[in-house]
């Protein structure tokens, strides 16, 4: 165990990510030496292919750990000596750990949308979901919603060739389940066979208000979840909790990501409830 961790967020436009002071927050709390340092790279004028070699010297330099965000979760991969089997099948890294010199490739978003489906929405029906929008963030949680035991899993995409293709692709990974896609805008009929909605699109960010599936398919029966946390309250989530569905706001997976990043980190256990609480502070 390290006395004290250096801990560095690779990616573009990142200056303003909620990550680094939850994590030092976090470890203030615990009593542990932590400076989390945002490497942007619009700032330092570095394309994404420039992840390889600021590893390596973050690594020659001390750093225990890195998240790695856009647009950098891929290319990361091909410099890492080690990747999990999550990261690999996701293939798609957002935590590296420095170990013996080493770099070690995790992925805490799948598991970060895990946790939080299991600590926000117990005893949620895992029968039969639909996931709109199948990028970056929707990789993750679909994935992440088959390893929480999903039967049925329907993605729709306004590209349907890539909700097309990430269904093909999980279909390989969990032979035993039922993965498919539909067109955007025909969500009525697998809606009505559905326990639960993911929104997994940028629409209901302060960027992209407004609401990214007919609302008037929701029923109090379902339950509904968000990974947009700005605002944390969408306008999904607010319509949904109206009609009395249970609802997850994306601060569950954004906290949930870096939960199990420090986690990993640290090896110490964080809180979980400590750290949201100082999320919606921010
Ligand atoms: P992305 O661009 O990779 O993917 C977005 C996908 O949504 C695209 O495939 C696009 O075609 C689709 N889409 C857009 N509008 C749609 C609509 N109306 N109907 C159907 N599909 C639609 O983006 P991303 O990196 O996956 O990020 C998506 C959102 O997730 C962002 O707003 C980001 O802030 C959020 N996010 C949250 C967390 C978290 O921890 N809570 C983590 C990562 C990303």
């Amino acid at each position: 165990v390290s006395e004290s961790y250096l801990v560095g967020l690779i990616g573009e436009g990142i200056t303003i990510s909620l990550t680094p002071p939850m994590h030092e927050r976090e470890a203030d709390r615990q009593g542990i030496r932590y400076l989390y340092r945002p490497i942007d790279l619009s700032v330092i004028n570095r394309p994404g292919e420039a992840v390889g070699d600021l590893l390596r010297q973050g690594r020659d330099l001390g750093y225990n750990a890195f998240n790695i965000t856009h647009p950098c979760k891929q290319l990361v991969l091909e410099h890492l000596d080690e990747i999990s089997d999550d990261a690999r099948r996701l293939d798609a890294v957002n935590t590296v750990l420095v170990q013996d010199g080493k770099l070690m490739g995790h992925n805490t978003d799948f598991s970060g949308f895990g946790t939080a489906l299991a600590h926000g929405l117990p005893g949620a029906g895992l029968g039969s979901v639909v996931q709109v929008g199948t990028g970056g963030a929707g990789s993750a949680v679909a994935y992440a919603l088959l390893k929480s035991g999903v039967r049925t899993l329907t993605l729709t995409d306004l590209d349907a060739g890539r909700a097309a293709a990430r269904a093909a692709a999980l279909a390989v990974l969990f032979p035993d389940r039922q993965v498919g896609s539909v067109p955007a805008g025909q969500l009525a009929d697998v809606l009505a066979a559905a326990d639960g909605v993911v929104n997994a699109t940028p629409v209901g960010m302060h960027t992209h208000p407004g609401l990214p599936l007919d609302t008037d398919l929701l029923e109090p029966r379902h339950w509904v979840a968000d990974v947009i946390y700005r605002p944390v309250e969408t306008e999904l989530i607010k319509v949904a909790a109206a009609k009395g569905c249970r609802v997850l706001d994306g601060g569950h997976m954004a906290v949930g990501q870096a939960v199990d990043a420090f986690r990993l980190i640290t090896g110490l256990a964080p809180d979980p409830a400590r750290m949201r609480a100082h999320f919606l502070e921010l």
